[in-house]
């Protein structure tokens, strides 16, 4: 289950409106659990990839790093990313799964159909390695 709080929920949706037609990503800063992961913080990141940022989004290293240097301040660690699919579903691409490596932690996608957020899904990485890495559909508690 990813917690969050309808604040966050708001945040991260109306972020991938804002970049419609581009896709939005962002970081999700709080607490891994073996159950729960639970959102604190939510970090806004740009999108650095520019041949094509309407089916692809990526988070520049020095970003991450600063998300983890400013997380640890507040003893919260990176609990997963978001990102938006401009006109597509909620489902994680090809490329989503390619570029997932973070084991544990939760990738949300927001549907935006037309510059409106639609549906807004969740997936848990699990796996150890590489090679039996899988997407989960997570459930998604929005706190209010
Ligand atoms: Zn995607």
């Amino acid at each position: 289950m990813l917690k969050l709080s309808q604040a966050h929920y708001d945040a991260l949706r109306a972020h991938g409106e804002e970049t419609y037609p581009h896709e939005c990503c962002g970081i999700l800063l709080g607490h891994v659990g073996a159950e729960v992961n639970e959102v604190v913080d939510v970090m806004r990141a740009g999108n650095t990839r520019t041949d094509s940022a309407h089916n692809r989004y990526h988070i520049a290293p020095q970003e991450l790093i600063k998300a983890q240097r400013e997380g640890r301040k507040q003893g919260l660690e990176i609990v997963g990313f978001y990102h938006s699919h401009p006109d597509h579903p909620a489902q994680w691409s090809t490329t989503d799964f390619a570029e997932a490596h973070w084991f544990g932690c939760s990738y949300v996608i927001t549907a935006v159909a037309q510059g409106k957020a639609a549906v807004t899904n969740s997936f848990l990485l699990r796996g150890t390695s590489e090679e039996d890495k899988q997407f989960v559909d997570q459930e998604v508690l929005v706190l209010s």
